[in-house]
């Protein structure tokens, strides 16, 4: 087992639906530690730096838009094996194809309003707690 460190975002139609505490429960029971946490509202150039990596995908520019509708919440979450434990309470990124239980089948409106973000590997997650974190920004648990 290793302890890792993944980036999760609340994105705006989480945060519009009141979601935040939902979510927050669900890594807590799971084991997840928020060590670092943070809202904001997106620029476009922000969403589009943040989603550089799917610009030739053709749903780019709407996600750029969505992102940008309203706030979103970004948290540093650190476990055990947290990459892949953070995407399982997540769900599929289809929420019709997402497990019950999960966070994407249980309220999410479709694959792109689909509520959560998170890493996907060990060297995006570090990347991407570096896009909405400085290093003093996190704190680690003392207790
Ligand atoms: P995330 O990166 O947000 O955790 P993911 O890794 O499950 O989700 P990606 O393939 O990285 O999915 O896509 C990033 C985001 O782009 C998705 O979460 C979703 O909001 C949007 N998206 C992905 N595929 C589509 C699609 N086919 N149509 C519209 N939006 C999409
Ligand atoms: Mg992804």
């Amino acid at each position: 087992m290793t302890i890792e460190r993944t980036l999760s975002i609340i994105k705006p139609d989480g945060v519009q639906k009141n979601l935040i505490g939902e979510v927050y429960r669900r890594f807590e029971q799971a084991g997840l530690k928020v060590i670092a946490a943070r809202m904001l509202h997106l620029s476009t150039a922000q969403a589009e730096a943040f989603y550089a990596v799917h610009r030739e995908r053709p749903f780019y520019r709407d996600l750029v838009n969505y992102m940008t509708t309203g706030p979103v919440i970004a948290q540093v979450l650190e476990g055990e094996n947290a990459i892949e434990a953070h995407r399982r309470i997540m769900g599929a990124t289809d929420p019709k194809k997402a497990d019950p239980g999960t966070i994407r089948r249980d309220f999410a409106a479709s694959i792109e309003e689909n509520v959560v973000h998170g890493s996907d590997a060990a060297e995006t997650a570090r990347q991407e707690i570096s896009f909405f974190f400085a290093q003093a920004d996190i704190c680690p648990r003392t207790r």
